[in-house]
């Protein structure tokens, strides 16, 4: 008998501690809730009232009050800077401690309305890289993808591609035998505004990779003024978001490369000219570069890491003007020792002499062999004519007339652009004489009262620019809604 009253009371126990468990997790349960919609609010400072957002991260004390560090050093500060000893004060038997806990009913008095809600952390763009770098696609579809971007310079893709290919292959594969492959940094030269830049953005963007672009001009020999020319590799290092690793898979551009080439009769020393070629040497071979990270300049305050630029793809570009009369000038002095002797001045017009370039061309114009060995793909991009800037206008993924179709289109506003007026733009394009890149000067001038007057009007369907309209010698041609379009 006494032994199934044992048995009971141990049931009964057994339910009673089931009860209270049950009534334990109910209570886990409501403040897990709680605590989540109180994530949901930012902490405020007891003190001075500002919100997390305002004041910084806050210090917990317990039952949920927190202090802003601002309020925690005024009051370290005030304590440390009283005229009178802390110590004895607290010690006298008058003065109670403050009771946290009496504190906790105020924190709680802070209604809803009065906290500032969290700032939800943006969705992280999802960024699907195009290639995967350890299964390079092959160069042609690399050139493909570039060709949806980059109009014309069949060439100077088709090079681009196989050299990155091949560096990458080289990189992913990390082993260096005793056959080696060499580095495939590269020298670009082309008249301004022909795409050099943009095919290696576009190039980066496609492979996911940080790009660092740089310019020339502004290298000068370490310890001179300008940015010495390990700066280059810092700012690789910031478009990797101070990921080393991601660093050193990175693309380096240096844009304007043609003004570094040796001065010419100078006594002086040529710090930003052959002392930066010189400089740039090691960097383009690989090597191990100290850089301060979230500077460019190096001083005592700024920590530092080393980057390994073995792996870094240097491409180098420039317009390198006056190259083409060194060209032009070789030629003929061939031709004219010939065995069969060429007109003299058959080169004068040759529009493609560029291609023509040879490293001696390049050395001649001032670049140091040494630099020049270092960058053994040489390739040129063609000036653009005519017909390629008006591709240019229309046919990129994010083609100039694109783009303010679609914001018309958002006016419900049909814009179109008839093919004289394009070959118009064109033309004034050409005229200044800066490539592609006059042609987003012009657009934008005669844009301008498009997108002013159209808005005004909620009855214009339709806007067709004129070649006219272009010249300024009519206007464009404007259809109401509901009228149809006339054909033809
Ligand atoms: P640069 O050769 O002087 O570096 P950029 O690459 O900066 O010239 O070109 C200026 C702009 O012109 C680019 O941002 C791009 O929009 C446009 N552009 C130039 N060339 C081309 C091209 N071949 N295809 C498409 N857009 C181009």
């Amino acid at each position: 008998m006494s032994r199934q009253k044992d048995d009971l009371d141990l049931i009964e126990e057994n339910e009673i501690e089931d009860t209270t468990e049950n009534n334990s997790e109910d209570t886990h349960e409501e403040k897990k809730e709680q605590k989540n919609e109180e994530n949901e609010y930012e902490e405020i400072c007891f003190l001075c009232r500002r919100p997390e957002s305002k004041a910084g991260k806050m210090i917990s004390l317990p039952n949920d009050i927190h202090i802003c560090s601002d309020c925690m050093q005024k009051a370290f500060d005030s304590m440390n800077n009283a005229s009178f000893p802390y110590s004895d004060l607290l010690n006298s038997s008058n003065i109670q401690m403050m009771n946290l806990s009496d504190l906790s009913d105020l924190t709680n008095q802070i209604p809803k309305r009065q906290k500032v809600k969290k700032k939800k952390p943006k969705e992280e763009e999802k960024k699907e890289p195009n290639f995967d770098l350890h299964s390079i696609p092959a160069p042609h579809k690399i050139k493909a993808s570039l060709d949806h971007y980059v109009i014309g310079q069949e060439h100077a893709k088709k090079v681009i591609s196989v050299a990155v290919y091949n560096h990458y292959k080289r990189v992913a594969t990390g082993t260096q035998d005793e056959i080696e492959i060499e580095k495939s940094n590269m020298l670009m030269i082309g008249p301004t505004g022909s795409g050099k830049t943009y095919l290696v953005k576009t190039l980066a963007k496609l492979l996911d990779v940080p790009l660092a672009i740089a310019d020339a001009t502004s290298l000068t020999e370490a310890g001179y003024i300008g940015d010495d020319i390990e700066s280059v590799v810092s700012k690789l290092l910031a478009a990797a978001d101070n990921d080393v690793e991601k660093a050193e898979r990175g693309i380096i551009f240096i844009d304007e490369i043609d003004k570094i080439a040796k001065k010419k009769n100078t006594n002086q020393r040529d710090v930003s000219g052959e002392a930066v070629q010189q400089g740039m040497l090691k960097l383009l071979e690989g090597a191990e570069i100290e850089v301060p990270v979230g500077a460019t300049s190096k001083n005592a305050m700024v920590p530092m890491v080393t980057v390994n630029t073995k792996n870094i793809l240097f491409i180098c570009g420039g317009a390198f003007p006056g190259l083409e009369d060194i060209i032009k000038e070789r030629l003929n002095k061939q031709a004219a020792i010939g065995f069969r002797a060429d007109l003299k001045d058959k080169y004068d017009n040759d529009p493609n002499i560029l291609e023509k370039v040879t490293l001696d061309d390049i050395r001649t114009f001032g670049m140091i062999p040494e630099f020049i060995g270092r960058l053994p793909i040489v390739f040129t991009l063609q000036g653009l004519t005519k017909e390629m800037l008006v591709k240019i206008l229309k046919e990129p993924k994010n083609a100039i007339l694109k783009q303010y179709q679609k914001l018309l289109a958002l006016d419900e506003v049909k814009l179109e652009f008839d093919d004289e007026a394009l070959a118009a733009i064109a033309e004034k394009a050409l005229e200044r004489k800066t490539g592609a890149r006059a042609l987003r000067a012009i657009i934008e001038e005669f844009m301008l009262d498009i997108m002013y007057e159209i808005p005004k009007d909620d009855n214009i369907g339709r806007v067709v620019i004129t070649r006219d309209y272009i010249e300024h010698t009519g206007g464009p041609v404007i259809t109401m809604r509901g009228v149809p379009a006339l054909e033809g």
